[in-house]
């Protein structure tokens, strides 16, 4: 299926810096947004470097098959599926190496979502607060669940979503790469029909902004991923922007 794109990171109104990357790769249907955290440059280290080891290793697998597998294969999802989990554990691996390098990148840490589309199903993986969004026709639906404890609080009953995006303790992730070697990643197969859209963000998107807003925006847009991306950009801001803002919207064509 024909993949159209926009990809846009924004350093927000409040914060020096942008710890949030991005990494598109269309030829090998790779999609991924990553967020970093850490005392200095060392959020903006991690994410880069994450978002780096993952496109190394989909680019090295989609070539050869034969390929020695770090971590093992997954026989419950599919070879597409494998590589992508492989390289989010494989970027864990790095980003926790690097921790160990020098004394300003100790805790350092990055979330990632990430799409592999292969044909009509999209692979998606994710660690942390960064989402991944269908779009289909007005509808929005969250695929991917976060790792932060705002949203342990929701599913406990304790507090609502939007309750959670102002919560003092809306940042705290609780999964992350560079945190242990054994990283749990969750992998997903969402089948893509023409006209879909996926969004990967960052939360500086998200607790800007609930849901049905970003649908709005999105589906004002018609089709246009360029003016999608630029207007959630411009309206998490206009909010606030309070964070970095990352978006990456993918429109699924003929
Ligand atoms: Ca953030």
């Amino acid at each position: 299926m024909k993949i159209s794109y926009q990809a846009v990171s924004d350093v927000g109104r409040k914060r020096k810096g942008n710890e949030d990357s991005l990494f598109v790769n269309p030829e090998q249907g790779l999609f991924v947004v990553a967020d970093g955290m850490g005392g200095h440059a060392a959020g903006e280290v991690a994410s880069r470097l994450a978002v780096d080891a993952i496109n190394e290793f989909i680019c090295l697998t989609g070539d050869d098959e034969e390929i020695t597998w770090p971590f093992g294969l997954d026989e419950t999802i599919s070879y597409d599926g494998n590589r992508l989990k492989t390289a989010i554990r494989y970027a864990n691996r790095k980003v926790l190496e690097a921790t160990k390098e020098k004394s300003e990148y100790e805790g350092m840490a990055t979330t990632v979502a990430a799409v592999l589309v292969d044909g009509d199903s999209a692979n998606l993986g994710h660690v942390g607060d960064s989402r991944i969004y269908l779009l289909r026709e007005t509808r929005i639906t969250q695929l991917t669940t976060d790792h932060s404890w705002v949203n342990e609080q929701i599913v406990s009953g304790l507090i609502s979503p939007d309750q959670a995006r102002s919560h003092p303790l809306r940042n705290v992730v609780t999964r992350a790469l560079g945190g242990k070697t054994d990283l749990q990643v969750d992998m997903k197969v969402q089948k893509i029909e023409t006209g879909d859209l996926l969004l990967l963000c960052s939360d500086g998107l998200t607790t800007m902004m609930g849901d049905e807003e970003i649908a709005g925006l999105v589906s004002e847009a018609k089709g246009d991923v360029e003016k999608a991306a630029r207007s959630l950009v411009v309206a998490a801001n206009a909010k606030g922007g309070e964070d970095n803002i990352t978006v990456v919207i993918l429109k699924f064509g003929e």
